[in-house]
């Protein structure tokens, strides 16, 4: 196995600065299967967790791209737990996240919290210094047709758990509603949501629309009128609301396997193929590496809402 299989990135994010990603989960394990999923369909879907890869595999494979990072002058601001799938699934999450620690990086964890009701689910997150949390819908049936959970999965219980985290949770937490037009996007929801937000007082409640390619090709972007209402009517209740609608900015690449590590990043994020261009002109042979890349389909371009995009073939 490869280390970009394990760690991605850095990718320069807004909310975290370069965030190396960590993917401790095989692809794509869930408890959901959103709608607007970049990372497509989920393949497997499961509540209990499970052991996925050793934690002391995942701290050595971290510490080695680090050093290959800051030995090119690279700067890494956070490392986050943000896979294929659902994190939490990860029944040794919490003794990864204890190792990398040892790094001196901060930790991130991004989780659609689903899993939050359980005890020693709540005690790995906690290890983190940074947490967000998904919640797009507070109605159940809203809830289903746009997450589309595990059926064992019951939206009192996520709830509840996501408010007990927030209750002892000592490091930042911030939440993430992506709205999608026509299914979570009437006031009503968007209103019922930040009545729930409010209850748990994130550091900051940030509103998200698909803009990368989703799981299924029907998603659409609501209007940015339907957005500024959102927006609105958070800011009634939560004191710090932000958008999150950019494209990544950059990304660094590094190490000798280019297509390892291209294939590392689209694994969960779909690059933009201008964004891919310009990182592949500094490298020798990048263009035919990527051509390869299509050509044996295990990236596929796809368009979507006007923009050209390389994503990972999950099957
Ligand atoms: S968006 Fe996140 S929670 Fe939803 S299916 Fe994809 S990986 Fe799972």
């Amino acid at each position: 196995m490869n280390d970009a299989m394990i760690t991605f990135g850095p990718v320069a994010s807004r909310r975290l600065g370069n965030s190396l990603g960590i993917n401790n989960i095989r692809p794509k394990v869930c408890t959901y299967s959103c709608v607007y999923c970049q990372v497509g369909r989920t393949l497997q879907m499961e509540i209990e967790p499970r052991h996925f890869f050793e934690p002391p595999e995942i701290h050595a494979r971290t510490a080695r791209r680090l050093a290959a990072l800051t030995s090119q002058g690279g700067v890494v601001d956070c490392l986050t737990f943000v896979p294929d799938g659902e994190p939490t699934l990860d029944s040794r999450m919490g003794e990864a996240i204890e190792q990398l620690q040892a790094l001196g990086i901060k930790i991130g964890v991004i989780t659609n919290g689903s899993l939050l009701w359980r005890p020693e689910v709540r005690q790995a997150v906690a290890k983190a210094q940074w947490v967000s949390v998904k919640v797009d819908s507070v109605d159940p049936r809203c809830w289903r047709r746009i997450n589309r959970p595990h059926p064992k999965l019951r939206l009192e219980e996520v709830l509840q758990g996501i408010e007990a985290f927030a209750r002892d949770f000592t490091g930042e937490l911030v939440t993430e509603t992506m709205l999608v037009a026509g299914l979570n996007d009437k006031p009503d929801n968007i209103r019922a949501v930040a009545d729930f937000l409010a209850k748990i007082q994130p550091a900051r409640a940030y509103l998200a629309a698909p803009i990368r390619p989703p799981a299924e090709k029907w998603v659409r972007t609501p209007d940015e009128s339907v957005m500024a209402a959102a927006h609105h009517l958070f800011t009634e209740k939560l004191a710090q609301v932000e958008y999150l609608l950019g494209f990544e900015q950059s990304c660094a690449v590094v190490g000798d396997d280019l297509a390892e590590e291209i294939l590392g990043i689209t694994a969960v994020h779909p690059l933009r193929e201008e964004t891919v261009s310009s990182l592949l002109k500094a490298r020798k042979n990048g263009r035919q590496i990527l051509n390869e890349l299509l050509k044996s389909k295990k990236l596929i371009l796809v368009e979507y809402e006007g923009h050209r995009f390389l994503v990972r073939k999950l099957r």
